[in-house]
């Protein structure tokens, strides 16, 4: 039987100029660290598309309005990426929010609209990036997910984002199994403290914001916190060739701080 979806995306690619480049979709790329990521790409050498609900202050970038919780979209900007590059070589499912609540207090929306925006959005981008990612012309494919230590460990009130990015880390093994005959590997990152609003939000809730912030970088074996370019330069190096033997792995960036065992601050 005729796989016509396949069919159909080969003719748009005979159809259009296919570039020697690598063609990539960041989600959530508009900023912080799915904007380091869409940046490293592009210092790579790739054609860097955003899919994000708003655009990157950054004009070296295209940009795809995108809700990646959405079927109808997500389905629209493969077709787009399809019709306009011809090929899918790399898609970075970084689009993710959190919020704090105790699991006594959360509401089922507080859990639904985490699981759609965190997990939802990752099974609908790797479906319909499938067909684009196996019409032939994708070079050495990869899926990098962007999970959390918080799927490996816990932090109080953050129960549904835990559990969410324990799902992604599950997803990841999963598609690693089922588009490996394809050619296409598929691994995750576990970023770590990350320098970006969201954590400079949690330190400013502390009056001595030097101290918060010393005792949290020695949390850290390497002595400071992350920035949105470690996690862009691993992403960089997990969707090249030099990665070609891993997949379905889950790579801490943390700065070591999953190694530490805590001891009490005598
Ligand atoms: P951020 O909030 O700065 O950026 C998230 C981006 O996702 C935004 O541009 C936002 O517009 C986009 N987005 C949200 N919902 C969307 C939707 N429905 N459709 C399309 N785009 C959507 O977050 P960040 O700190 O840069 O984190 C990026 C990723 O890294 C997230 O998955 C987050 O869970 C993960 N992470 C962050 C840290 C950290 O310390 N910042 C640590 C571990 C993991």
């Amino acid at each position: 039987m005729k796989d016509w979806g396949l069919i159909a995306v080969g003719l748009l690619v005979i159809m259009t100029n296919v570039t020697s480049d690598r063609t990539v979709i960041v989600t959530g790329g508009a900023q912080n660290i799915g904007l380091a990521i869409a940046k490293g790409f592009h210092a790579d050498g790739a054609t860097v598309i955003v899919a994000d609900l708003n655009p990157p202050d950054d004009n070296t970038l295209l940009f795809r309005k995108t809700n990646v919780v959405d079927e109808d979209s997500v389905t629209t900007l493969m077709e787009h990426v399809a019709s306009t590059h011809g090929r899918l070589d790399v898609l970075v499912n970084n689009a993710g929010i959190a919020i704090e609540v105790p699991i006594k207090d959360m509401i089922v929306d507080d859990w639904d609209r985490i699981m759609m925006v965190n997990v939802r959005s990752v099974f609908l981008m790797t479906k319909l990036a499938f067909p684009l990612m196996t019409n032939g012309v994708s070079k050495n494919p990869a899926i990098v997910n962007i999970s959390s230590i918080e799927g490996l460990a816990a932090n109080p009130n953050h129960g549904v984002y835990g559990a969410s990015k324990g799902a992604v880390s599950s997803f990841t093994h999963n598609t690693a199994l089922e588009y490996g005959p394809y050619g296409i590997r598929c691994n995750a990152i576990a970023p770590g403290w990350i320098n970006t609003p969201f954590n400079e939000q949690f330190l400013e809730q502390y009056p001595n914001l030097e101290k918060v912030t010393s005792e949290i970088e020695n949390l850290h074996p390497v002595g400071r916190l992350g920035l949105p370019e470690d996690i862009a330069n691993t992403a960089v190096y997990l969707a090249s060739e030099k990665a070609g033997f891993i997949t379905g792995q889950e790579i801490v960036v943390a700065g070591g701080r999953m190694a530490k065992l805590p001891l009490p601050n005598l």
